[in-house]
């Protein structure tokens, strides 16, 4: 296959990253989480004391950070970041930073350099819609809130974090209603992205189902 592009969009929790991490490694293509790029720069902020409501500033820390992928590290900076990037803190404000028009102007530039050079499975919000419409294969996953927050319960709890399942809850809620509803680029099932609903199927079945899709099975 050359530079084949397949976007995998949808809400918090619903399988995206860890179906689209198989998926690339069946394929022996990159896999490329463009919602850390948005977690990076929002930690970026966090550590640097700058205010995540004040837009200006943080477009100034997005248009200074260094933000690559490399053996399925996150670097920030030339530092990795892959667990920073994902405490509870950083997922409940990372929406005010993606709702930012010019921070995602500067994230889905550097997305888009990485696709133009090689294969990719791509997982976020936008990425069938607007970063790669002519994406040749697109997806979007879905799952209940009550099964999505479940397994970020999981996953926390296996982290070693003190978590409480209904504020997980509450909390993906809380960041699907603002990805859905921003300005730029909210979160949506582009018009020809396969849809499915993980709710209750295991990640094999959910990854034969990309797959054999994928291979026009
Ligand atoms: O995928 P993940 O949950 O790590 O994404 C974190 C946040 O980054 C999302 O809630 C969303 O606000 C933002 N995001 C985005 N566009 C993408 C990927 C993520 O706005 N393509």
């Amino acid at each position: 296959m050359d530079n084949v592009l397949i976007a995998v969009d949808g809400p918090a929790g619903a399988g995206k990253s860890t179906i689209a991490k198989i998926v690339a490694q069946k394929l022996n293509i990159n896999y490329i989480d463009t919602g850390a790029m948005y977690r990076a720069v929002t930690y970026k902020c966090l550590q640097n004391g700058v205010d995540i409501e004040d837009e200006g500033a943080v477009v100034q820390v997005a248009k200074n950070t260094d933000i690559d992928f490399k053996d399925n590290n996150i670097y920030l900076d030339g530092n990795i970041i892959n667990e920073e990037i994902r405490t509870v803190d950083v997922s409940n404000k990372v929406s005010k930073v993606s709702k930012i028009g010019e921070v995602r102007e500067i994230l889905v530039d550097v997305q888009r350099k990485i696709g133009s050079m090689t294969s990719a499975i791509l997982d976020g919000r936008d990425i069938g819609s607007i970063v790669f419409p002519n994406a040749e294969f697109k997806f979007y996953l879905i799952a209940s809130p009550e099964e999505r927050g479940l397994r970020r319960f999981k996953e926390m709890k296996e982290k070693g974090y003190e978590v409480d399942l209904s504020k997980i809850v509450d909390d993906i809620v809380a960041r699907d209603e603002m990805d859905m509803n921003r300005e730029h680029a909210p979160l949506v099932r582009a018009h020809d992205a396969v849809e499915i609903d993980t709710t209750g199927k295991s990640i094999d079945e959910v990854v034969c189902e990309v797959v054999s899709h994928i291979q026009g099975n």
